[in-house]
């Protein structure tokens, strides 16, 4: 059977994409290499913009006991600090629930997914054939790469950003103990920053991501915790007074900010296949989202004929991906350097106590306007 849409990689991205192609009628496969339910290196904080969306694909996160989130609180390496309340607000859910959920729903849908593992992808005479190291392979006319931030496709593809330095580890645990259900806590640390919010469990999810370079000089995740983040009196708070609920922290090494592409050899690149923003800017599920919500709008309107070509396609999503999401990414970026600038740090902090009101705005220039729900 040939397709008309396979999705390689099932994260939000893919999951998203999978729900709303199968829930428009088309036939799709979802790959995704791991079985679901799964724990990942995720901050798990998402912005409420996607609230109208989800509405309309059927999935309401509350629904499962997602923690409504209103306020942020965030802090310093010297654990200076500020609070404010989140311009839009989001809500906590564990990916080990959202992913697992979503899936459910595009199988519901009629979408097929198979735990495999993509290693290549080829496009030729208008069609792609996508094989898998399990020996399967599978065809269909349209493929969305939602392989995340980094994968082996990126270097079966060539992909220009894998040989640049990646030095950034990300960490992250579930935690039981004391901690505000409708807050989220961004606190900076010597080369990183840690996020710190509830999920649906009622634990607590802390995850960080740190320089490599200072994380080496230590043996193990327990004295780089101890010697450099809980350097941060709210990091010292949390991993002192909370007991670790996971057998030990689950980490990813090499996460790249570098540029990429949003289509490459044909396939629409969905969440952080296609780029991802720095975690500060807590937008990079949402921004998930919001491309797999672009990219399967346009793929049915290049079903109905309204878009002529894959050529159409192709220009129609890389024009709306980069309007969409280029300043974004590149305000996360600047802000995720002011605040590794230790001694800077400490300057943005003064202004953002003398002037509180511009800490709301800073976040609005890495969040989008609320989603609207359409399929
Ligand atoms: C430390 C850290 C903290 C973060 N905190 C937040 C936060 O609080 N809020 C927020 O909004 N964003 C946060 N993010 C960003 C967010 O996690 C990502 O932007 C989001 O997960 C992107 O979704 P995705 O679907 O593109 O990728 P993923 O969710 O990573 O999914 C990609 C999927 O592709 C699969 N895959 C890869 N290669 C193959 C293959 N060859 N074959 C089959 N399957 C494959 C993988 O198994 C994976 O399931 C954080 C990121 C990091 C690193």
């Amino acid at each position: 059977m040939s397709y008309d849409v396979i999705i390689i990689g099932g994260g939000l991205a893919g999951l998203i994409s999978a729900v709303h192609l199968s829930k428009k009628g088309l036939s799709v496969l979802l790959i995704e290499k791991q079985e679901y339910p799964k724990h990942k290196v995720c901050g798990e904080y998402i912005s409420n913009e996607v609230l109208p969306y989800l509405k309309a694909l059927g999935f309401n996160p509350f629904v499962y006991g997602a923690k409504r989130i209103e306020e942020l609180s965030l802090s310093t390496a010297r654990s200076r600090s500020v609070s404010t309340k989140l311009p839009l607000g989001g809500f906590g859910i564990s990916r080990y629930c959202i992913d697992w959920e979503l899936s459910k729903m595009a199988y519901g849908n009629g979408a097929h997914i198979v735990h495999e593992m993509v290693d290549d992808v080829r496009f030729k005479e208008d069609q792609f054939t996508v094989s898998t190291i399990q020996g399967e392979v599978y065809t269909a006319e349209l493929v969305i790469g939602a392989f995340g931030k980094r994968s082996n496709l990126d270097i079966k593809m060539n992909r220009a950003f894998i040989k640049k330095p990646s030095p950034f580890l990300g960490v992250k645990a579930h935690y039981r103990g004391a901690f505000p259900e409708n807050a989220v806590g961004l606190h900076n640390f010597q080369g990183g920053y840690c996020g710190i919010s509830k999920v649906e469990t009622d634990l607590i999810n802390v995850c960080y991501i740190a320089d490599f370079k200072s994380f080496k000089q230590y043996k193990n995740i327990t004295d780089f915790q101890d010697a450099v983040l809980s350097q941060n009196k709210y990091l010292k708070e949390v991993f002192n007074g909370c007991e670790l609920t996971f057998d030990q922290p689950l980490t990813i090494s090499q996460v790249s900010f570098s540029a990429k592409q949003p289509v490459e050899n044909h396939v629409l690149m969905c969440g952080d296949s296609a780029g991802m923003i720095h975690p500060l800017a807590g937008n990079g599920m949402s921004m998930a989202i919001r491309a797999a919500q672009m990219a399967s709008q346009l793929i049915l309107k290049y079903k109905t004929g309204e878009i002529a070509t894959k050529k159409d396609l192709e220009k129609r999503y890389a024009e709306m991906w980069n309007t969409e999401f280029s300043t974004r990414l590149k305000s996360g970026h600047v802000i995720a350097k002011l605040f590794s600038l230790g001694w800077f740090s400490e300057v943005i902090m003064t202004g953002l106590k003398a002037f509180p009101f511009l800490l709301p705005l800073i976040i609005k220039k890495t969040h989008g306007e609320p989603m609207k729900a359409e399929l």
